[in-house]
């Protein structure tokens, strides 16, 4: 049995399937609607690049750029941006391209933010996707605390294909600001043997939804590996408490 979501944006919309091929789509939707998009997790229809000039100084980020209205990274309709660089290179990953640690472009935390936070767009929160958001822990830590700053109660979300047990170990103190200012990480890389079943927000089901992550790794408890529809199932979706 397989299991399909079908997520309709109510300002926009857009309609979102998570489950089916491309093929798929057209075959059931075709007489009815336009032809579908591929999109996937940090694969959006149209990134844009931040705007502004190389940072040099102050806290910033390599980025390839932003997009919102997302469905696919995170609870509810996120604003999302992509750090460039990653060093964990997964069989099967869909993004190479954001593999090279000086791809992309240097930009302000405030930049970052600015974008994100822009008031054309609604959203229920913020995530961070890569590359590899953790191998620039400087530059997440202060964008999460700049968004947190900005807007205190927007949902924060990050990607991280290390498992939390492994950011826990990593000495930079940034690792762990990072980690206690988001409210859900999704953690691990991506495994293209797991990538059947993984549902809604996840790439493969190694991959863990872990709210507070900060507080998780404090606790020390058992991380259950849950898919989105398990895990919403337990909690209140942004926006809804
Ligand atoms: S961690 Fe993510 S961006 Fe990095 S190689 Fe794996 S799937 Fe690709």
């Amino acid at each position: 049995m397989r299991e399909l979501h079908f997520i309709l944006d109510e300002v926009t919309g857009d309609l979102t399937v998570e489950g089916l091929s491309d093929d798929e789509a057209q075959s059931l939707t075709g007489d009815l609607l336009p032809p579908p998009r591929a999109i996937n997790c940090a694969l959006p229809a149209a990134v844009s690049p931040v705007p502004g000039a190389e940072a040099v100084d102050g806290p910033g980020a390599r980025v390839f750029g932003v997009w919102h209205g997302s469905v696919a990274e995170g609870p509810g309709r996120r604003s999302v941006v992509g750090f460039s660089g990653c060093p964990i290179r997964c069989a099967g990953c869909l993004v190479p391209h954001t593999w090279p640690l000086d791809s992309g472009s240097r930009r302000a935390v405030a930049a970052i933010a600015d974008a994100l936070l822009d008031p054309a767009h609604p959203r229920d929160g913020v995530s961070v996707v890569g590359g590899e958001p953790f191998a620039q822990p400087e530059g997440l830590a202060a964008l999460l605390a700049e968004l947190r700053r900005r807007e205190p109660g927007l949902h924060l979300t990050a990607y991280s294909g290390y498992t939390l047990e492994g950011l826990g170990r990593r000495r930079e103190p940034a690792v762990r600001a990072a980690l206690d200012l988001l409210d859900l990480l999704i953690d691990g890389p991506f495994v293209r043997h797991l990538h059947h079943g993984a549902g809604e927000w996840r790439g493969s089901t190694n991959q863990r939804l872990i709210p507070n992550p900060g507080r998780a790794l404090a606790t020390g408890r058992p991380i259950p590996c849950l898919s989105a529809s398990a895990w919403l199932a337990g909690h209140v979706p942004p926006g809804d408490g």
